[in-house]
């Protein structure tokens, strides 16, 4: 499984990268979040991813999806779908796809049969198969509804763990995954910020040390969403902890998992 996390600023790169927004793309054709996809290489790449599954409504994580539905538009009967919670899908339609902030997608879609995009509901602990992946979403810990996603292919299998504040299921969904190579794992806050985490229900390297304790499988632990305001801090917390499986996320770079 490849795993690409989208870059999200014009300006640097590797360990200096500074993360705005959330976007992964898996293979290049399934993608987790939005918040950065639009403006990921080429429309004809772009294109090539056929399914989004949002994690949830804010904003970080879904800017850029409808530039990304314009730009993976090919004008056929194939088309992007969107996969997301009830209360995210609602979100989209409400909010973005609303004749105000874009076009109403879904109900020009509706009556083209060269539709711009579908939306398909995900249930937490239901399986769903795409592109040769089966994904299961997981409920998080976060202040609006939001999930996780554990995604297997038949050698590996990956999961994404981001927005959440301390969480138990994801873990014990972990722990019976056979293939587990990684988890993409959040800390957005420093330590001194504690307060701050829990009113908006993320995670700081000290939490992160202790959600890391509940994983029973030697597997890759890859940080991502630090607020770039904290990011030197919060790099240096997260190195203190002196867990040798944990990684600051890379950015561009595909994983190989
Ligand atoms: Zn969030
Ligand atoms: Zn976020």
């Amino acid at each position: 499984m490849k795993v690409t996390l989208v870059p999200s600023t014009v300006a640097g790169s590797g360990p200096e990268h500074f993360q705005f927004a959330s976007s992964t793309v898996i293979n290049g054709t399934v993608a987790i979040d939005a918040g950065c996809l639009g403006y990921f290489c080429s429309p004809e790449q772009q294109a090539r991813v056929r399914h989004v599954l949002l994690t949830h409504s804010h904003a970080d994580h879904i800017a850029s999806l409808p530039i990304f539905v314009e730009n993976a538009y090919e004008g056929n009967s194939e088309c992007v779908t969107i996969h997301g919670t009830e209360e995210v899908l609602e979100c989209c339609q409400r909010d973005l796809f609303n004749e105000r902030i874009w076009p109403d997608f879904l109900a020009l879609s509706a009556r083209n049969d060269k539709p711009f995009l579908r939306m398909s509901r995900v249930v937490p602990g239901q399986t769903l198969t795409l592109e040769g992946l089966r994904i299961r979403a997981v409920n998080l810990n976060h202040v609006v509804p939001t999930v996780g996603y554990l995604v297997a292919d038949d050698h590996s299998a990956a999961a994404f763990v981001s927005d959440t504040g301390p969480t138990e299921e994801v873990w014990e969904l972990a722990n019976a995954t056979p293939n587990l190579k990684g988890v993409f794992l959040e800390a957005t806050f420093p330590n001194e910020m504690e307060w701050l985490a829990a009113v908006s229900r993320h995670l700081t390297p000290l939490q992160v040390a202790h959600e890391v304790k509940k994983l029973k499988r030697p597997v890759r632990i890859i940080i991502t969403h630090i607020k770039p305001r904290y990011q030197k801090q919060v790099i240096a917390e997260l190195q203190g902890l002196g867990i040798p499986s944990l990684e600051i996320a890379q950015f561009g770079v595909p994983y190989t998992l």
